[in-house]
């Protein structure tokens, strides 16, 4: 479902050009991380039960609320591309007419899609009864997040100036008034 959410919006930002692009060799690694972490292992373990080894008893509770965390990170996702139109990377690139975003869920936080992320990655571990492939998730976007958190903020606060220190002022990044 994700996939799907993301191919009419990644069809739309890929028509405007980028006009500057962080990207390398750094970023590349960041998103095999994540991919590695939130795709393949879980991906590997649905289709071959592997690791075996590290399975634990499902506990339903824990996987109602995994469900709960799948949604939610779903509806974040439809948001965030909403607001952020053709301004939306996948990596770390600037677009021409690049605006910045300060409202809807952009208004609560700095980073809301990868607070989906993180929902994403926690509802991995909530819904996968395995030691590996339940924190897998967390570890390979965690990678990708505190690799690339601080060369994006710089990024923006390079192209927005103080536009973006004063939207960094009255937000946080992931979670609303805590971090
Ligand atoms: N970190 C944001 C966006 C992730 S997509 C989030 O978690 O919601 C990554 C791209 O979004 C980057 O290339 C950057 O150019 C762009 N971006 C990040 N924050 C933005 C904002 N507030 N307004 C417009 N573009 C933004």
């Amino acid at each position: 479902m994700w996939f799907l959410l993301r191919l009419r919006p990644g069809r739309r930002s890929r028509k405007t050009p980028v006009r500057y692009s962080a990207r390398g060799i750094r970023e590349f690694a960041l998103l095999g991380a994540s991919l590695t972490g939130l795709g393949i292992m879980p991906a590997v373990y649905l289709a071959f039960h592997f690791p075996r080894l590290a399975d634990y008893p499902v506990v339903p509770a824990l996987s109602y609320l995994g469900i709960a965390a799948d949604l939610a990170c779903l509806w974040l996702f439809h948001r965030t591309h909403r607001d952020l139109g053709h301004n939306w990377s996948v990596s770390l690139d600037l677009r021409e007419r690049h605006t910045l975003v300060t409202t809807g869920v952009y208004g609560l936080v700095r980073h809301p899609m990868y607070a989906g992320f993180w929902l994403m990655a926690l509802a991995q571990v909530l819904l996968l009864p395995n030691w590996v492939a339940g924190p897998a998730g967390l570890v390979g976007f965690g990678i990708l997040f505190f690799g690339r958190i601080g060369r994006e903020e710089a990024m923006m606060m390079t192209a927005f100036g103080d536009e973006y220190r004063d939207y960094m002022r009255r937000t946080a990044r992931v979670v609303p008034w805590v971090y």
